[in-house]
């Protein structure tokens, strides 16, 4: 068993090494747990990042997150690309357990575990992924300027992602697997009356083509078993985020999709000493200047509670 830190903070997106950068000038020594296989967070699969302020002509996601965490390193994180696969958190003194076994003391914790947006599980998805392939209309609709891109889902994301799309695009053709949508009358209203707007009804993504870029999909008909093509150059995945909090179930409050739940304005969870940021308590902004932001927060508030225990 290590000694105990003041903090330690896990993953390693926007929001775990903004927590790290603050906490590290605040001179309290973070240790971050970056995650196994995927340190640096969900930019990493991706291409260009357009909209995080202060990169006027951009940024690929993986550089923006390598200088993210060359600078929480700079101030005095300790960083460790492996996976927390246990937590006790609710004592004064919290203990999380890496893969090797090994338990960690802290008098503060951060959960910054992002959330996994739910793939369709075909092959060529992650080749194509920031090729056409995307999981965020916010954050990269404007590449597809007056292209065919299609939708799949029925939800309001993927109704809002549909509607925000064809502002941009030639055509959107949604794709749903049932013959209704779920999403809210408003949401489903607006997207009907959009002139650029189609439904393909009972139908899912067979196979997504292209190489090195998206050039269309194959889909089947769920009633028919029929096959027809789409030529689409962008695909937006909307049927849902997954936050990463299967390890805090029965110790922090969850809501009811599984987010992290926190005392707005602040990112206090339930139990005190316990810090929540970026997407796996927001399940509404979901961007890297939002999770970034909330682990600005963290870091102040975790900052506070052990100034207020000293
Ligand atoms: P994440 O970035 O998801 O990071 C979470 C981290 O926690 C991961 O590193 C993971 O390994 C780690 N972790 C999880 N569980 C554990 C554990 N048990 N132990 C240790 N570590 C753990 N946003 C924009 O603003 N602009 C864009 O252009 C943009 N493009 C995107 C493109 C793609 C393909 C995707 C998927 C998202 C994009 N986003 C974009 C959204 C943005 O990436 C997210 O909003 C942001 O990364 C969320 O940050 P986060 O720190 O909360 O979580």
């Amino acid at each position: 068993m290590s000694d105990v830190r003041n903090v330690i903070i896990i993953g390693s997106g926007p929001a775990g090494y903004t927590a790290a950068l603050y906490t590290a000038r605040a001179s309290l020594k973070p240790l971050v747990f970056e995650g196994a296989v995927t340190a640096g967070g969900a930019l990493m699969n991706t291409t260009d990042v357009e909209n995080f302020p202060g990169f006027q002509d951009g940024i690929m996601g993986p550089e923006l997150m390598d200088n993210m965490r060359a600078q929480a390193e700079r101030f005095g994180a300790e960083l460790v690309p492996d996976d927390i696969v246990a937590a006790d958190l609710a004592g004064e003194i919290k203990t999380v357990t890496d893969t090797s076994g090994t338990v960690h003391r802290a008098k503060a914790v951060i959960v910054a575990t992002g959330s996994q947006h739910r793939k369709l599980g075909l092959p060529n998805e992650d080749a194509l992924s920031g090729r056409g392939v995307s999981w965020c209309a916010t954050c990269d609709g404007f590449f597809f300027k007056n292209q065919d891109i299609a939708v799949i889902g029925g939800g309001d994301t993927a109704m809002e992602e549909a509607t925000f799309l064809s502002r941009f695009a030639k055509s959107v053709t949604v794709v749903h697997r049932r013959d209704t949508l779920r999403a809210s009358k408003a949401m489903q209203e607006r997207a009907f009356a959009d002139p650029k707007i189609t439904f393909v009804w009972d139908s899912e993504v067979a196979e997504i083509q292209g190489d090195p870029k998206l050039s269309g999909l194959k889909l089947r008909n769920l009633k028919t078993g029929e096959l027809s093509d789409l030529s689409v150059t962008g695909l937006f995945i909307a049927i849902g985020h997954d936050p990463r909090t299967e390890l805090f179930k029965g110790q922090l409050d969850l809501d009811d999709e599984g987010y992290l739940k926190v005392t707005a304005p602040s990112t206090r969870t339930n139990l005190t000493g316990v810090f929540g940021a970026g997407d796996v308590v927001d399940h509404t902004y979901r961007q890297a200047i939002t999770a970034a932001g909330t682990g600005c927060a963290a870091a102040l508030d975790a900052e506070r509670y052990l100034a207020a225990l000293a």
